[in-house]
């Protein structure tokens, strides 16, 4: 079970659609699920869904954790 990086669904069938490589240890992946997956864009630089200015999947007003 893994979270989607887009629309924070918990999925049963996550889809990986970026690796994150870290030079200080293991990389992890970031999932989405299969009703995202097959539409996701490249992701250069994934760190910036998490930390950076883009805020997205709080549209659906749910899990604001
Ligand atoms: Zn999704």
């Amino acid at each position: 079970m893994r979270m989607c990086v887009r629309c924070d669904r918990i999925t049963d069938a996550p889809v990986v659609v970026a690796e994150v490589h870290q030079n200080s240890g293991p990389g992890c992946h970031v999932y989405a699920c299969r009703e995202c997956a097959p539409g996701f864009p490249p992701v250069p630089d994934v760190l910036e869904l998490f930390g950076g200015p883009y805020e997205g999947g709080r549209e659906r007003g749910e899990r604001e954790e």
